[in-house]
């Protein structure tokens, strides 16, 4: 018989198991298990209760000896970890007034983290994402999303997506790739954007099944990056092979989302433009809405009418976007805990946005809550009181945290 280990008493323990995917959460629906316990065997919850009544049926005992909070694994359904270089110098030129375009021609914006990429070696890639995600980890985050997208080349992008493949075998936290090779157009080939695509879908993606590196492509659908019109053929071929698609929609300018909820998107990420009409196609729709805080702290705009779509009856996850042009903080629980502030959410809205609404994000049901059956990733937080928790806005940081039922921090 395999061993039944319980793990606690838990001050708190918040499952934020039996809560709706979709839709406005009111705190007073969460449910909080006062002296929790949770039993686990082989890396999966079997239970879930006070921590006293577990203790019969437990081998052993992996006791907590002060006061704190559990919840489930925090998920980052969206980010860019697997790059080269820095875009400091971006950052400081936009934070001194320089537009977008500026930068661009000044050799900065997306296309020199292309450059910086492509001069890395797929070795010096792999120990990027790995201490990243190790950071990443140590915050909580047991699951992140990472995009290739910095390669744009057929070449190029394996080579990223290797590398992420290669880094999840060395780190504990599991790593969701995303084939994001239409991130831009190439800026090194006369061809055309759709041209571009079209080699995509007859090279990149059959490779990529074959080596199977991701189940999941993305695409930037935006005025400088792909017009929804060039990306509907890239969709149509990608969702044919069985790719889960996702869509960085309405960043700047709208037309992403509905897009997105076109091709049934399992996400939409960004929705920093989406307005009335984007919001009610979004929450009629089966696509999770991403707010990306990250993008606008990064960026100094606007966030995603979080609020809005939560009321609207959207699901909404919420993501880093951690990257080196727009969002390098790569802080989950403090960016959401601001978008929290600002966007007037309840908490229980923010920790579904990091837990189980980010895990349907990546068409992931395995994870995200505490729950019989699910993988045993759970976070403890220094405090007997969960409302600590975004209230310190990123700054109260784990003090234990488990991936698979191991702990690793
Ligand atoms: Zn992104």
């Amino acid at each position: 018989m395999p061993t039944k280990t319980l793990i606690g008493p838990f001050t708190q323990l918040l499952p934020m198991s039996g809560l709706p995917v979709r839709g406005a959460l009111k705190d007073a629906a969460i449910t909080v298990i006062d002296q929790g316990g949770i039993l686990i065997s082989e890396g999966q919850i079997l239970k879930v209760a006070t921590f006293k009544n577990l203790l019969p049926e437990a081998d052993e005992v992996q006791r907590i000896d002060q006061e704190v909070v559990g919840i489930p694994g925090l998920v980052d359904a969206h980010t860019h970890i697997c790059f080269g270089g820095s875009r400091a110098r971006d950052y400081a030129l936009r934070n001194s007034g320089k537009t977008y375009l500026e930068i661009a021609k000044s050799g900065g914006g997306i296309w020199d983290t292309v450059l910086k990429t492509r001069e890395a070696t797929e070795a010096a890639l792999v120990q990027g994402v790995v201490a990243r995600s190790n950071k990443h980890l140590k915050l909580g985050v047991t699951t992140l999303e990472v995009k290739s997208g910095y390669g744009i080349s057929v070449e190029e992008e394996l080579k990223m997506l290797r590398a992420i493949k290669t880094a999840h075998a060395q780190t504990a936290a599991d790593l969701i790739p995303t084939c994001l090779a239409a991130h831009i157009p190439p800026k090194d080939q006369p061809n055309s954007p759709g041209q571009y695509l079209q080699e995509l879908s007859e090279k990149l993606l059959p490779q990529v099944k074959a080596e199977k590196l991701a189940n999941r492509i993305d695409a930037f659908v935006e005025e400088s990056a792909f017009s929804p019109k060039e990306i509907e053929p890239y969709f149509k071929t990608a969702s044919a092979m069985g790719f889960d698609i996702t869509v960085h929609a309405d960043q700047f300018s709208t037309g992403g989302s509905a897009i997105a909820v076109k091709y049934n998107a399992i996400s939409a990420d960004h929705l920093e433009a989406s307005a009335t009409k984007e919001i009610e196609l979004l929450a009629k729709s089966a696509t999770i809405a991403t707010a990306l805080p990250g993008a606008s702290l990064g960026l100094g705009c606007e966030f995603a009418p979080a609020r809005k779509l939560l009321d609207a009856g959207a699901a909404l996850a919420i993501a880093s976007d951690h990257n080196p042009g727009s969002a390098p903080m790569g802080n989950l629980l403090a960016q959401a805990s601001i978008l929290g502030a600002f966007e007037k959410l309840s908490n229980a809205e923010v920790l579904a946005g990091i837990t189980f609404r980010a895990a349907a994000a990546l068409n992931l049901k395995d994870r995200g809550t505490l729950a019989k059956g699910k993988k045993a990733d759970i976070v403890a937080f220094p405090t007997g009181n969960y409302q600590e928790i975004t209230y310190h806005q990123g700054q109260l940081q784990p003090c234990a945290v488990w991936k698979n039922g191991i702990k690793v921090l």
